[in-house]
Order: C-alpha cells, then sequence, then structure tokens
C-alpha cells in the first residue's frame, strides 16, 4: 500500500514529498510538531493536542495553518489513505519559506506537513518488562513548554541512551531534580505509595498523556502530587515510569544501571496503564 503524505495542501507520495530548502524549519528549526496517537482508527486526545499545537504556535508568533477542523479532516483522510488503525498522526508547522535571514520575515505562509504511521501499542515487551534510562544533564533552552522541532539536545540525550542500551535518557536539571525525558514525561511513586511527577512551568513540555494519567489518578483516588524529584528520590522511589503518545505508561526499572523497585514493573504503573487503556477504549466505545 503506497504510504502517503500531506505537504502544504497536497497528498503526495511519501518518498517523494518534499519542502522547501529556504523552509525556515530546515534552517532554523523555526516552527513546531505534534504527535497525535491513534487507537482503533480514532486519533486519542485530539483535542488536547490540538490545543497545545495552537499554542506553541501563538508562543512563536505563527499563524494556524488553516483551522483546527480541516486539521481534524487532513488527520482522517491520512489515517484512511494509509490504513492506519493504530499508530500515530504527525503534525510540523513551520513559520515558511523566506529568504535567509534570522529576523522574522515580515511576510510567509506558514507551512504544514503531516504524516501518518501504524504502530503496535500492543502487549509489547516494555509494558511487561520494564525498560532501563540513563540519566543525562539537561542541555536544553529554557522554554520547553513550546513543542518546537528544534530537539538537537533531545536527540544527543537519546542517542546516548541508545549507546547504554537504554530505552530513554531523563534530564536533570541544576538542582539535581528530573525535569523530563528525551521525548516523555518522568514519574516516581513514592514508597507511601504517592504518585510525584514535576509541576507544569516552561522546565517541561505539558504532556497531554500526563495530563490524562492525572485526570485518571484523581478520578480512581490515587494520591498524588506535581512537583519536582530528584535523581536520588528516583533511585530511593518504589515505582517509576514514563508517559508519552506513543509509550503510554513505561514501566522504568533500572536507573543508570541500578535496580528501581524491586525491579519488575509496580502494581500503581501496571493499573495506570490498564486504566489508560480503558480509557482508549472507552473513548473508542463513545465515538
Ligand atoms: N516531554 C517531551 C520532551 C516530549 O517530546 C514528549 C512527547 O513527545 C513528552 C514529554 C510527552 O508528551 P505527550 O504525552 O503529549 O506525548
Amino acid at each position: 500500500m503506497p504510504r502517503y503524505a500531506y505537504v502544504n495542501g497536497r497528498y503526495l507520495p511519501h518518498d517523494r514529498a518534499s519542502v522547501h530548502i529556504e523552509d525556515r524549519g530546515y534552517q532554523f528549526a523555526d516552527g513546531v510538531y505534534e504527535v497525535v496517537p491513534v487507537a482503533a482508527g480514532l486519533p486519542i486526545d485530539e483535542s488536547p493536542h490540538l490545543d497545545r499545537l495552537e499554542r506553541s504556535l501563538a508562543e512563536l508568533g505563527i499563524a494556524m495553518p488553516m483551522s483546527r477542523r480541516a486539521l481534524e479532516l487532513v488527520s482522517r483522510e491520512l489515517l484512511r489513505r494509509n490504513g492506519v488503525m493504530n499508530g500515530l498522526i504527525y503534525i510540523q508547522v513551520t513559520r515558511g519559506v523566506a529568504a535567509r535571514n534570522h529576523a522574522f520575515p515580515a511576510q510567509t505562509r506558514p507551512a504544514l506537513v503531516m504524516t501518518s504511521k501504524r504502530m503496535d501499542f500492543g502487549e509489547q515487551s516494555k509494558f511487561k518488562n520494564g525498560v532501563a534510562v540513563i540519566t543525562v544533564p539537561d542541555l536544553r533552552w529554557a522554554r520547553r513548554d513550546i513543542k518546537t522541532v528544534n530537539l538537537l539536545p533531545n536527540c544527543m540525550a537519546k542517542q546516548e541512551a541508545a549507546e547504554a542500551g537504554a530505552y530513554e535518557a531523563l534530564q536533570v536539571d541544576g538542582d539535581g531534580n528530573v525535569t523530563e525525558g528525551t521525548s516523555s514525561n518522568a514519574w516516581i511513586v513514592e514508597r507511601s505509595g504517592k504518585l510525584v511527577t514535576r509541576h507544569l512551568s516552561s522546565d517541561i513540555l505539558h504532556g497531554v498523556t500526563r495530563r490524562t494519567i492525572l485526570a485518571i489518578a484523581a478520578e480512581e483516588g490515587v494520591d498524588f502530587e506535581e512537583r519536582p524529584f530528584s535523581v536520588d528520590e528516583l533511585l530511593a522511589a518504589s515505582e517509576a515510569f514514563v508517559t508519552s503518545a506513543t509509550s503510554f505508561v513505561t514501566p522504568v526499572v533500572r536507573v543508570d544501571g541500578k535496580t528501581v523497585g524491586d525491579g519488575a514493573p509496580g502494581p500503581l504503573t501496571l493499573r495506570l496503564l490498564a486504566w489508560y487503556r480503558d480509557y482508549i477504549a472507552g473513548l473508542r466505545d463513545r465515538a
């Protein structure tokens, strides 16, 4: 089945889709993106993802390339053309094409690229066995709440994780506290049973999965706190996990080669994963 991408108004074969060499996304990472997970053919939490896209664009003074309704329609058409039932929709908006000059051009049309691909969110071994992570200094800029395509520090940290045989790198601020993963939010369960994740600020991306998990935790009566936690607390925690659109709730069982808890996915982590799957199934049933 041929794969299609949507590029500035046209559906093109994925392997022939391209953008201009003076697109500011290419030259300056002057753009933002979203990853919307898809289950049973339906985008999950599409509305908060589009809210975050709008907010990221507004923070950078880039216009929405089309209405939200139009973005939703293109998403569905891409899923249809690509036969995606489980996977993701990728949306990227840049400031557009202009002669290379750091300051913003007076007039450019934002450029829009959308793609979709299949992924298996089933009973992968990462959910059953958990994953190893490493910790690295957080080298990023001060506006991590904007989902920009400028991901070089994240790529460098993820590469370090890959070379260490780890799934993710948790980034650590100057105070020794974990900010977040390179493409995920980080969580611990204290020995007391309390769930902890860093509070929202410009230090982290405001994860949509994070938001949903907190709502589920509140509904299920799980005690939680939004605050920074240190690497020492992570190592002393009874459970740890990371969340993202594509990793759902992924148990963390080793940090820098040391075992977390008893070295197996923790019971609250697994309950949150199960509740998250129920939540997704509920969205499908209500559609
Ligand atoms: N933090 C960073 C740096 C990310 O890149 C991501 C997702 O890509 C997340 C957190 C998790 O966000 P979400 O749950 O919206 O996927």
